[in-house]
């Protein structure tokens, strides 16, 4: 296998940049570019050890810098690894990696590095999958939970999961295979037991996929609401920024403008509108589209009411496009003197809050209807969390094959039938940790990294 480089670190100047080398030529491509200070070459080295020196393009040096020498198999990647810390300038770490491809490694490819870990058995599909999530996480709890999949959590509950499984498919198979031999059939109920043990744990892990996913991911939020309803001002409170404009002229917010916010630990992916009035202007009717198409899109609604005037039928509109949706109802400037309380909207809404944009108060009530809506609650980053779609559907998978055989086992079919479900159903956990993830899948998976991960 050819031997890898690339600039480790982010694409911007920063105090340290790093360039990373993986493969069976690692040191020698290393000790090509690389004159340590005491002369001794980086061959000479054990692994985990450094040394400082100068990066040379041919004669020319390039920048001073401190070789860290990881040994097969005790490295990321598995293989022999070099990382050139360089001065993190995006010049000079171009030009280190330039003088280290000029010496006979390859660019690596997103999530290469990722890759061949996973392809020598360092981590596997979910642990390189908590890789990618560990470094998009945007908040504590989704790095928590990122790092927890890392540390192998979800596949430990896997290979739970399977390990059970497959006890049973191997004495069924023993029993179907070796009708000679002695060997005791198991019970019925041993069988229904071990399956609807295992339903219920992938029951547990397939129920807790939305409220991980918004941890992990964040929520789409559409924030709605008739025009001069404190909208904007909700928005710069919960982002603590001043981006979307604030005027006390109705409709003036004209566009939909994206902006996170975190609250809670959970990331919302925020869009003001338009609000939602019906207009013959032209350039505002574009961001009121929006706004409607937003509702549908958005996995969590907060929609925002003047407290201090009477509900219009705009409101009403709002409140019957909510209706059935997960939704806060917000009665904003509480500071004022109300018009309405919360029962107006009570039938419509399973959370409404009180909260004064302006004053900056009821956001507590706000988290706490949100985290209540969203399930996060009391989501556990320290139990095992699925992380995407694919973890989603070979979880399923191996659900409705665990039914077919409960099925099978209820309606009184041969062993060797009931069997068949539970290898179908232990394929599919497998395909979920990579034991058996085809190179498509597996290829799929590692071009979403990023190069130099
Ligand atoms: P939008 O059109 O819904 O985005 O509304 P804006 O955020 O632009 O607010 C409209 C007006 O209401 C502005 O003058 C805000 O200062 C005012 N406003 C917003 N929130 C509150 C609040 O909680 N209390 C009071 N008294 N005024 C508010």
């Amino acid at each position: 296998m050819s031997t890898i480089a690339a600039i480790s670190t982010g694409q911007a100047a920063g105090g340290i940049g790093i360039v990373r080398i993986s493969g069976e030529n690692a040191l020698p491509i290393a000790d090509a570019v690389f004159r340590a200070h005491s002369g001794k070459s980086l061959q000479t080295l054990g692994g985990y050890r450094a040394a400082l020196g100068t990066v040379m393009a041919g004669d020319v040096a390039v920048d001073e810098a401190i070789a860290t020498v990881f040994r097969a198999p005790k490295s990321y990647t598995g293989e022999d690894v070099v990382e050139l810390s360089c001065h993190g300038g995006l010049f000079v770490t171009r030009q280190v990696l330039r003088a280290v491809l000029q010496s006979g490694a390859v660019p690596a490819e997103a999530g290469e590095f990722t890759k061949r870990a996973f392809l020598n058995g360092k981590l596997d599909l979910t642990e390189a999958e908590a890789v990618m999530q560990l470094i998009g996480a945007q908040g504590e709890q989704a790095s928590l939970a990122a790092l927890g999949a890392l540390d192998g959590l979800l596949s430990q509950r896997i290979a739970e999961i399977s390990a059970n499984l497959k006890a049973v498919s191997a004495a069924l198979a023993a029993w179907v295979d070796y009708p000679d031999e002695e060997i005791e059939d198991l019970s019925d109920e041993t069988i229904a037991k071990t399956l609807d043990g295992s339903t219920a744990a992938l029951e547990q892990l397939i129920s807790r996929f939305d409220s991980g996913r918004a941890v992990l991911e964040g929520v789409d939020t559409a924030i709605v609401g008739k025009p001069n309803v404190g909208k904007s001002t909700l928005m710069n409170l919960l982002t603590g920024t001043e981006k979307s404009i604030v005027t006390e002229i109705a409709g003036t917010t004209r566009d939909v403008v994206e902006e996170t916010a975190n609250v809670g630990g959970i990331t919302l992916r925020l869009s003001d509108t338009a609000g939602l009035r019906e207009t013959t202007d032209s350039v505002e009717r574009i961001g009121v589209a929006r706004a409607r198409k937003k509702i549908e899109r958005a996995a969590l609604i907060l929609a925002v009411f003047d407290a201090s005037v009477p509900l219009t039928q705009e409101d009403e509109a709002l409140i019957a496009l909510c209706k059935g949706k997960k939704a806060v109802a917000l009665l904003n400037k509480s500071d004022l003197p109300q018009a309405f309380g919360k029962a107006a909207l009570d039938a419509a809404f399973s959370h409404v809050v009180c909260v004064s944009a302006k004053a900056r108060t009821g956001l507590d009530a706000l988290e706490t209807a949100i985290a209540d809506i969203l399930g996060t609650a009391d989501f556990d980053p320290s139990a095992a969390t699925l992380m995407n779609e694919r973890q989603l559907a070979c979880c399923r998978a191996a659900l409705q094959n665990l039914q077919e055989a409960k099925a099978a086992l209820d309606g009184g079919l041969t062993r060797d039938a009931v069997n068949v479900s539970i290898d179908a159903a232990i394929e599919d956990l497998d395909t979920l940790t990579g034991a058996r993830a085809t190179e498509s899948v597996v290829n799929e998976i590692f071009s979403r990294f990023c190069v130099g991960k």
